[in-house]
């Protein structure tokens, strides 16, 4: 580490302290995206580094001005500092997740100190604290908008959390605790990205094939080519190349194979196991929450949330988990009697489950992903979404091929309302690289904001790990990753929708437990056939998607259900006893993990979609005591789909204004029940939930 730390160091001349480097000045690029073509590695530290000073001289500004605080000359002048190091981190965060090298992590790992140091200084400062208290104490009697005091609360809520009323010797270990556990997160997602891509399922036996449709083969073929074995055929562990591996191939112990090295990444005795590594940040999670007051790590992460409270998150868990289970087991039942039928003489075991649904899949609905996949041309299916997005809120999307970008497969769109007005750059990055993380994330390269009456769009991406395109046909999804197109687009409908003054409250800036709503929202619209019939066209025919496949797609939508259900909720138990727990002194992460997996009564037939050492959500991904907050979301989610249901109209113009102007263009600067009461005109009810997931 210390070695790359070094390159990273001596490299920095060009880009030092002078004013080539594209972050110390003023983006001169179209719409002020950030000048990809222009920033080199050299530039990330110097500007961190000036970043930081920046800032601190700022903050350092506020506090030794003599006039008594407001809310200008303190919560705006704080919420406005440190632009430079805005820049820089908006750019630096996401190529490090999205087109990481040796180089990249070395310098995260230089930054990660700085910055937790940093945010330190300035939460921890007593002198700015006293000042922040003084208009929080006083907000009321301010005149101020009901958008600025929440700014107010968040910014007095952010010093109370970052330990602003502990005494000093006890803020110094906060600090360092801090900074060790930025630094072990880290270190969690860099074992992880290893692992992840050092392992190959490698078949040079073509009868090894056997049962893998021909566009699964040719992907196969093209991996081999791309690590130089050309002739072979290999598989990864990126869901792309694994899944469909384990949905078709007949060869029941390359299933194993392929699913335990993904099943036990990061859980080897090697310079990679994440054991170590995840009994540090749960020990300094506890010890964090203790210092500020609360009795375990939850307590204090879930303060800041919609569910306020461990035990909420239990009860909502608990309520689901019973019927998913059950409804889980049949299907197990289901698929035994296949293999009994089929002679098999074996227990299903987990590597066998996409096997053996594909094949119910297809007994109960005549139905198989290879059958939908033709209809779902990636290029096709963003057609959907900007269709769905033009009907709901009237917006309008002009590609921009010459604007610069991160890496040469993405794509950048204008984003425009229906009078054409300017609302945000969308950038698209679809395919899995070696130097990307797994999975698919919204996030943005500038938020929005409003300066001096005027907008500043924002700059939003949207990153997947889609099947690639092969051969000479195009990128043929599967209807997992159709939803998931749709879902970040939700996400960025609530970034790029945003009508908010102060960047800290805008856009996806709300309740962990919150942010998923409009996402998981936008998914319903993938499946609705009045949709399909738009987007789902044939890649080679023109022809739109039959009638019948639509009936069989609806038909199946509760499919498979239970698995689904209960491996999420499994790792959500993981995540919430992970982080109630306060006996840590001599926890063994693995007897913890299945301990925690026997006491819900999980099936070993089913794995956690996460297991411990490749749990990155919650050991690295901002998601701790959090996993819960997607089928918190999706209660949500059921209900606000219901209020379009109940007027026969999906397209619903009344409803899509409220959905609008409540929620996507709220941000934060509301309470989150507050803009969800406002929207619907009630709380939530769970049975909506229940019935969509067919768990009544
Ligand atoms: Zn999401």
């Amino acid at each position: 580490m210390a070695m790359f730390a070094g390159i990273a160091l001596t490299s920095c001349n060009k880009g030092g302290m002078d004013s080539q480097n594209p972050f110390m000045s003023e983006y001169k690029t179209p719409y002020g995206v950030p000048p990809f073509d222009k920033i080199t590695n050299a530039d990330y530290l110097p500007a961190f580094k000036a970043g930081i000073k920046q800032q601190q001289e700022e903050i350092a500004a506020i506090v030794k001005n003599p006039e008594a605080p407001t809310f200008e000359n303190t919560i705006l002048a704080m919420e406005n500092s440190g632009e430079i190091l805005d820049k820089v981190s908006n750019v630096f965060f996401n190529i490090t997740e999205s087109n990481s090298t040796d180089e990249i992590q070395a310098i995260a790992d230089s930054v990660a100190p700085l910055l937790s140091k940093n945010s330190d200084d300035i939460y921890l400062n007593a002198d700015l604290y006293k000042r922040v208290k003084a208009i929080y104490d006083n907000k009321d009697n301010l005149n101020l908008t009901e958008e600025q005091k929440m700014l107010v609360d968040k910014i007095n809520r952010n010093f109370v959390r970052g330990g602003a009323n502990l005494a000093a010797d006890k803020q110094e270990r906060f600090r360092q605790v801090n900074a060790e556990l930025s630094l072990q997160e880290l270190q969690f997602g860099k074992n992880l990205l290893k692992e992840n891509a050092d392992y190959k399922l490698v078949i040079d036996n073509k009868d090894d094939l056997v049962g893998l449709p021909e566009s699964v083969i040719m992907s196969a073929a093209e991996q081999a080519k791309a690590d130089s074995m050309p002739g072979k055929w290999v598989f990864t562990l990126d869901k792309p190349s694994m899944i469909p591996f384990l949905q078709y191939s007949e060869k029941r112990d390359l299933r194993e194979k392929i699913y335990m090295a993904y099943a036990t990444r990061c859980n080897h005795p090697n310079e990679y196991n994440n054991n170590p590594v995840i009994t540090k940040i749960l020990s300094l999670s506890l010890e964090k929450a203790r210092l500020l007051g609360f009795p375990s790590a939850a307590d204090y992460i879930l303060d800041n949330t919609m569910a306020k409270k461990p035990e909420n998150v239990y009860n909502l868990l608990n309520k689901i988990w019973t019927p998913a289970l059950k409804k889980a087991k049949e299907e197990a039942a289901d698929m035994q009697k296949i293999i009994d039928k089929e002679g098999g003489k074996f227990k299903l075991a987990s590597w066998d489950w996409w096997y053996y649904s594909e094949k119910v899949r297809k007994a109960k609905y005549d139905l198989n992903e290879e059958m939908l996949r033709p209809y779902f041309e990636l290029d096709n299916v963003k057609k959907g979404i900007f269709y769905t997005a033009k009907r709901l809120y009237g917006l309008q999307f002009v590609a921009k091929p010459d604007l610069p970008k991160y890496d040469p497969e993405a794509e950048a769109y204008e984003v425009q309302d229906s009078t054409g007005k300017l609302l945000a750059i969308l950038y698209f990055d679809y395919f899995p690289r070696a130097s990307k993380k797994g999975g698919a994330w919204c996030t943005n390269f500038r938020p929005e904001k409003i300066v001096n009456g005027k907008r500043v769009a924002p700059i939003v991406s949207i990153v997947t790990n889609f099947t690639r395109p092969a051969g000479n046909q195009p990128a043929l999804l599967n209807f997992d990753e159709v939803s998931t197109l749709f879902h970040e687009f939700g996400h960025a409908m609530h970034a790029m929708l945003s009508q908010v003054t102060y960047a800290s409250l805008s856009g996806t800036n709300v309740p962990r437990d919150f942010v998923e709503l409009p996402s998981q929202f936008d998914e319903n619209w993938a499946s609705e056939p009045e949709v399909l019939n738009v987007y789902a066209k044939n890649y080679k025919t023109g022809e739109v998607i039959p009638t019948e496949l639509v009936e069989k797609l609806k038909k199946s939508g509760t499919f498979n259900q239970g698995f689904a259900t209960v491996e999420y909720l499994a790792a959500s138990y993981l995540d919430m006893d992970f982080y109630t727990d306060t006996a840590l002194a001599n926890l063994d992460v693995q007897k913890f993990e299945k301990a925690s997996m026997d006491k819900i009564g999980l099936i070993p037939e089913i794995l956690p979609r996460y297991r411990s050492t490749y749990f990155q959500h919650i050991f690295g991904g901002g998601y701790s005591a959090g996993y819960y907050s997607y089928i918190w979301a999706d209660v949500l989610v059921a209900d606000a789909f219901q209020a379009f249901k109940e007027t026969g109209d999906i397209f619903n113009q009344k409803e899509a204004n409220l959905f609008r102007h409540c929620i996507l263009e709220k941000g934060g600067t509301e309470d989150a029940m507050t803009m969800y009461k406002n929207f619907r005109g009630k709380e939530p009810s769970i049975e909506p939930l229940l019935k969509a997931r067919g768990l009544e």
